[in-house]
């Protein structure tokens, strides 16, 4: 396959050139003086206006799989993370049963062995039945292929318990990602704790709730020395407790989502529950510190936290709705837009190629993957992205079973037009089918 006229971020300049795929990597790169001239029977397709982006890397997504099939399966939430322009996507193991053991595990990687479009890197549970008691066999699902250790969806309340899965975790190269939040803080609460929650006679989650729990886990690290991530990281106060942690030295990383960058507690309207999720949307002030500290990276990533409910839940209103709404289609070209907007103090604005490494060689480096890269002999998971379209998401129109985004009716700057996920086609938008040139004879625009 030959890729034509895309532009590549060599560091911060735009460059226009050709790139040719063969068996699942790059094995050209055009240069200024040298144009790829298609050989014969190659598929070829005009990428002019569009960039060439290593493909996304997602280190939070709830596909759903095993149990919950009605909200989303590996099938479908793959297709909306190709859609989205990723190529790699880390799963959650909160499903039902939860990933607790190497049979369970085992049945998974058979249906992503299946079923996948893009590459699914399994999470595994640090406790059996997420009990938080008892550890799981890290060291079998470890060799089975699990990339990680999580309860995420409920915190590992024991830090006895946290110290043990730490201290094996590091044994195994492996790392445990936490999802901070002390569950009696949170209480009932439903929205952050302020005063748009008290107009709307909902109960608070005060960002105490996160950033004590950060607190406490981060004293773990260091005794351990062992590999903590913290996801979805929502509160200012919980990025200042990072921010020292990694100024001491621990190995500590965490993300935060395209939901807490682009939405405040302030926004949300009226019961609608598709602006549920925990932890909540935050305060302004939260924000803006959270983009401050993916500027300074204080914060590593931007992870979705994709996590599909079907209608019927999320219509139970706002108090009993369950927390999640969906984000892998519309992640990248909202965090664009949110980061490097022109309004942003300098302290703050990224430039398109920070952002896209916060999307791509910042997870790959918690992951331990080989950093992605545009570059003869690299794998070709690569994203097509056109920076210039603008579209209105429609989110039953889109390819994830469920419907739960706040984004709904949203016109957005920027969308993927063509995912390849080794070398192969795992996603492309209506537009691109003009795109493919049928090579004989035929003059390229
Ligand atoms: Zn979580």
């Amino acid at each position: 396959m030959l890729i034509k006229n895309c532009q590549l971020f060599d560091s911060e300049s735009k460059t226009n050139t050709d790139i040719r795929i063969d068996n699942g990597k790059i094995v050209e790169i055009g240069s200024a003086g040298k144009e790829l001239k298609a050989l014969n029977d190659e598929t070829v397709f005009d990428a002019a206006g569009l960039w060439l982006l290593p493909g996304f890397i997602d280190l939070h997504t709830h596909l759903r799989d095993l149990g919950q099939s009605a909200k989303e399966d590996v099938a479908s939430g793959t297709k909306s993370a190709a859609s989205g322009g990723y190529t790699t996507v880390v799963a959650m193991a909160n499903t039902v049963p939860p990933i607790d053991n190497a049979r369970i595990f085992s049945q998974l990687l058979q249906i992503i062995k299946e079923k996948a479009v893009v590459k699914v890197l399994p999470i595994a549970c640090v406790t059996k039945g997420m009990a938080g008691s008892e550890l799981t066999e890290m060291a079998i699902l470890s060799e089975l292929g699990a990339v990680g250790f999580s309860d995420d969806g409920l915190p590992v309340t024991n830090l006895a318990v946290m110290r043990r899965a730490l201290e094996q975790a590091k044994a195994l190269g492996s790392f445990i990602v936490s999802h901070p939040e002390d569950k009696d803080l949170s209480g009932t609460g439903a929205m952050n704790e302020s005063a748009y929650a008290t107009a709307k006679g909902l109960p608070g989650v005060p960002t105490a709730s996160e950033a004590a729990c950060i607190a406490r886990e981060i004293e773990v690290v260091r005794m351990t020395g062992a590999a903590l991530h913290f996801a979805h990281v929502s509160a200012a106060a919980s990025v200042k407790l990072i921010e020292r942690a990694k100024a001491d030295g621990l190995p500590v990383t965490a993300d935060t989502t395209p939901h807490h960058l682009t939405l405040t507690d302030s926004e949300v309207p009226g019961y609608n529950a598709n602006y549920k999720m925990n932890p909540p949307l935050r305060s302004k002030k939260d924000q803006d510190l959270l983009v401050e500290a993916l500027k300074n990276g204080t914060l590593d990533a931007i992870a979705t936290d994709h996590a599909p409910h079907t209608n019927t839940e999320k219509e139970m209103g706002f108090i009993a709705a369950p927390c999640g709404i969906i984000g892998l289609e519309t992640a990248f070209a909202l965090c664009l837009e949110r980061l490097s907007a022109e309004s942003l103090p300098a302290s703050s604005r990224m430039t398109v190629a920070e952002v896209v490494r916060k999307f791509t060689s910042d997870p790959a480096r918690i992951l331990g993957l080989a950093e992605p890269k545009i570059a003869v002999g690299a794998t070709a998971d690569l994203c097509l992205f056109d920076p210039d379209m603008t579209w209105t998401y429609e989110v039953n129109k889109a390819t994830s079973k469920s419907n739960n985004s706040p984004f709904d009716g949203r016109e957005i700057k920027g969308r993927t037009i063509l995912t390849l996920c080794d070398g192969k086609v795992a996603y492309q938008f209506e537009t691109a089918t003009s795109r493919w040139l049928a090579i004989e004879g035929l003059a390229l625009k």
